[in-house]
């Protein structure tokens, strides 16, 4: 049995005809950049977010960019970042010439630790960048509390969780001065190319950050401050007005799919429950915890990855691969470690929690189209390997 990592293809299908319609109607239009199309997801973003506003901008990277742009970032500021996460959250502070700092992550969720937040600040500090990794909401009460202490900047990276609910209800992203999120199509709302948003309740930081979009201008050719291109095209928000009313019922697909791993990692006496971290003969496997799951807010945990945890991780990969089931590292190498920043002065050992994670932690397939067959499958297959 075939079981790939992500297949995009039924979702395409099962909204072909309004997909089609919409793309269609923006090239009617001739109308592709920014424009009513764009205006108008930006509205239903806000709107279902619960923010006073949204702006399209043309990746998630580029959300995380012009946000550090919007709050003022100079050459030498200094951001703290976990050093577990996809790239582009250390690499935009970079590309500002300004300095990341890592922080260590919590073992259980992979987000930033914040107790690791406090020990880092410095006079240079300028803002904290928490990330809600693999669609858990980090622990926003206490990262704003160390920010406020220290009058520090939040920017969320919500790249990976569009929809995702903190403890309290509100959505992750928008707790922080400025949430950024990514429409990449793996992402749990994902456009046709590349695409992003951000949000903010602040008028100032929006005015700041619609100028930013433009090069920097109110009134064009009028250039107050310096920005870039970080337009998005209509023909993305067409498409990403046609998905966002099915996104929380993917997402409560890929909770069920979660749900089905974990029973089957307990039943087959791979794993005792979630949320473990360390590895024994009743966890061979240690598998997600969703923190929130008892809070009564539906997105507690959005799953846009479904990670465990294996001590064999890459013979057991390579075994997967043998019967046709796909997997994914996230993320191998921890920032700290990056060639890229071997000048930054960080070693092995520094952050324990987060190269546990980078060194055994495995994606299983967890869209919301999977079969019960196929995640059946998955679990057998990982119990042969682990019994052989
Ligand atoms: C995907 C992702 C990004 C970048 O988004 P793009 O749209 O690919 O530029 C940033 N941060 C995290 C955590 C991501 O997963």
């Amino acid at each position: 049995m075939k079981v790939p990592l992500l297949d995009l293809k039924p979702q395409y299908q099962s909204l072909k005809k309004e997909l089609d319609e919409a793309v269609a109607k923006v090239i009617e239009s001739q109308y592709f950049i920014l424009g009513p199309e764009v205006k108008a997801m930006e509205e239903e973003i806000a709107s279902y977010l619960q923010t006073k506003y949204a702006v399209g901008v043309s990746s998630g990277t580029d959300a995380l960019l012009i946000a550090l742009m919007a709050i003022d970032i100079q050459p030498g500021d200094e951001i703290i970042v976990p050093t577990y996460s996809f790239f582009a959250t250390a690499g935009v502070v970079s590309r500002l010439n300004a300095i990341p700092v890592f922080a260590d992550c919590d073992p259980v969720t992979f987000n930033i630790l914040p107790e690791d937040i406090e020990k880092k600040i410095t006079r240079k500090t300028k803002a904290v960048m928490p990330v809600h990794l693999y669609g858990q909401s980090a622990d926003m009460d206490a990262v704003m509390a160390v920010a406020q202490k220290h009058n520090i900047k939040v920017i969320e990276d919500g790249a990976q969780a569009i929809s995702a609910q903190y403890k309290d209800g509100r959505y992750a992203g928008t707790i922080g001065d400025i949430g950024c999120y990514s429409f990449f199509p793996s992402k749990n709302l994902g456009c046709f190319g590349d695409g992003g948003v951000v949000a903010t309740n602040s008028q100032e930081l929006y005015e700041k950050l619609v100028m930013l979009r433009m090069h920097g201008s109110k009134i064009k050719y009028y250039h107050d401050i310096i920005g870039g291109n970080f337009r998005l095209d209509a023909l993305q928000a067409a498409v990403i007005r046609v998905k966002l009313p099915h996104l929380n019922k993917w997402s409560q697909a890929r909770r069920d799919n979660a749900a089905l791993y974990t029973k089957l990692f307990i039943e087959k006496g791979l794993a005792s429950e979630s949320g473990m971290t360390s590895f024994d003969d009743n966890n061979k496997v240690l598998i997600p915890k969703a923190v929130y799951e008892n809070t009564g807010h539906k997105n507690h945990h959005i799953y846009n990855q479904f990670i465990i945890r294996v001590e064999k991780r890459d013979e057991l990969r390579k075994f997967l691969t043998e019967n046709e089931i796909a997997s994914e590292i996230y993320y191998p190498v921890p920032f700290h470690l990056q060639t890229c920043y071997l000048e930054l002065g960080y070693k092995k050992g520094d952050f324990p929690n987060s190269e546990f994670a980078a060194d055994y932690s495995l994606a299983l397939p967890i869209y919301p189209e999977l079969s019960e067959a196929q995640i059946t499958f998955v679990v057998e297959k990982i119990a042969e390997f682990i019994r052989k």
